[in-house]
């Protein structure tokens, strides 16, 4: 049990400089991370490790961020899993997507940092604390 006490942080993202700039800032704030590059990955990490939220990138090899999303919000083991869309600005449209997909809300990249850190922390103000763990 590393980590105890630690909100864990799924990051779904294939690019490797935004993942490496999600991991930096989450784990200076005290946020332990997992990480998966592909929809799929996201998929089964989702399923194995109940992660207590996920950052999800849209356009990724294998299976898509929308997908995924899908995905984890079929199965009754991992629906409960906040999820937040990982947008571009560039590509219009994928916000409604991905709220209609199952997520929670999103946050636009490129990120701004205090925005993106105070946006992370509201979401488990609002989640209130978690009643899975043991
Ligand atoms: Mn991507």
């Amino acid at each position: 049990m590393t980590d105890t006490g630690k909100k864990r942080i799924l990051i779904v993202e294939d690019d490797p400089n935004n993942l490496k700039l999600f991991r930096d800032i989450l784990h200076y704030k005290g946020y332990a991370t997992l990480e998966a590059t592909d929809g799929q990955q996201a998929v089964d990490m989702a399923k194995a490790c109940l992660p207590d939220l996920i950052l999800m990138d849209i356009q990724m090899p294998v299976l898509n961020g929308i997908e995924a999303t899908r995905r984890i919000k079929e199965d009754e083991a991992t629906r409960q899993i906040r999820i937040v869309a990982l947008t571009a600005n560039a590509m219009d449209g994928d916000e409604e997507r991905m709220i209609r997909a199952g997520c929670h809300d999103y946050i636009s990249k490129p990120i701004h940092v205090a925005e993106f850190i105070d946006r992370i922390a509201g979401y488990f103000v609002e989640a209130g604390p978690t009643e899975k763990e043991t």
